[in-house]
């Protein structure tokens, strides 16, 4: 039936290694040879491909991160390079590609496929939830599993202390982690790039909340927004009047153990992108929209920006910036 191979590429995600365990798997029983590229598009290019069997990946399917790297490559957005990735590919007689990764990494695949004919499907791997065209993206549920028991740890000293606290979460220009986590966590502030904000409008209400008997703020704030984390706590401290102490969540956000969702949802995509492959379908990406999912063109997924749905604003209610 002919060779697969899968690679990973842009930032790790907890739900890579569950996908490559199930790619081996899925390929098999559908009668292809696996193939594993270590370390994305820089794997291509130096040919660090490798057939695999499901020895290869026993023992990862509850580990963040990812068994066969990932990478950002300079060199594949030249021509040069891409052609190499051919070549190499062509030595193991691979015609066909899974790609984890972001827009950033489908785009590239997107012309190295228009270039050089490689079959690939793109499946949505990325924390920041920021992909357009699909409502969920491989990771997203484990790190914000991360960032609840880090909100839920932190609110317990909040609670003992008479603070503010203020936490930065990931996301770069989209809130979405921010925004879920805040709404899940009871935050009573919420600070995303997507909304205009003016602290001035919390004052009042936050300081008189403080003379009736609260004992703490929890603030979740986007680390895409207009202000520092360091600002929003000084603001604190000097309009609101309360002591504050600021959380950068940083990288731990990106690891940890899969959780059941990332786990089913990486079988989902893969099943459905090894399916769509074998169907004929050269250039689709995974994507996943109320519950189902479906295969969209590039045009759609990377082009364009990523839009929190309203509803989910809503649920923030006043804790949001408007
Ligand atoms: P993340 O959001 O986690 O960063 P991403 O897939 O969006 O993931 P990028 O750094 O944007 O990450 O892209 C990953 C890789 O894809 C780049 O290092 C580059 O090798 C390749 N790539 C991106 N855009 C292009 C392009 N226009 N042409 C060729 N290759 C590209």
């Amino acid at each position: 039936m002919g060779n697969i191979a899968i690679l990973c590429s842009g930032g790790d995600v907890s739900g890579m290694n569950p996908a490559i365990k199930y790619f081996v798997e899925y390929s098999i029983a559908k009668g292809l040879t696996p193939y594993l590229v270590y370390d994305g598009f820089e794997g291509l290019i130096d040919n660090k491909i490798v057939s695999a069997s499901y020895q290869d990946v026993s023992g990862i399917i509850n580990r963040g991160g990812t068994k066969i790297g990932s990478a950002r490559s300079k060199r594949f957005m030249e021509a040069s390079y891409r052609k190499i990735a051919k070549e190499n590919l062509d030595k193991h007689r691979i015609d066909k590609l899974v790609v984890l990764g972001g827009d950033g990494s489908f785009r590239g695949m997107e012309k190295f496929y228009e270039e050089q004919g490689i079959a690939f499907t793109g499946i949505p791997s990325t924390i920041d939830n920021d992909i357009a065209g699909t409502d969920y993206c491989l990771g997203v549920d484990t790190a914000l599993n991360i960032i609840r028991e880090a909100l839920d740890a932190i609110r317990d000293t909040a609670s003992s202390f008479k603070r503010a606290f203020v936490v930065e979460t990931m996301g770069r220009d989209c809130g979405y982690l921010a925004l879920v986590s805040a709404v899940t966590s009871g935050a009573e502030l919420c600070l995303i790039p997507e909304v205009s904000y003016d602290l001035r409008k919390y004052e009042a209400r936050f300081r008189q909340e403080l003379l009736e008997g609260r004992r703490y703020f929890l603030a979740v704030i986007s680390e895409g927004v207009r202000q520092s984390s360091q600002e929003i706590a000084a603001w604190f401290e000097e309009k609101i009047g309360i002591e504050s102490r600021i959380t950068i969540l940083g990288h731990i956000q990106r690891g940890g153990n899969p959780t059941s969702r990332d786990r089913l949802m990486a079988y989902r995509f893969i099943a459905f992108g090894i399916d769509g492959l074998l169907r004929g379908e050269k250039d689709k990406i995974c994507c996943y929209n109320s519950g189902k999912l479906n295969y969209k063109s590039i045009a759609d997924v990377a082009n364009k920006k990523y839009e929190i749905e309203p509803a989910l604003m809503e649920l923030a209610g006043p804790c949001l910036g408007n």
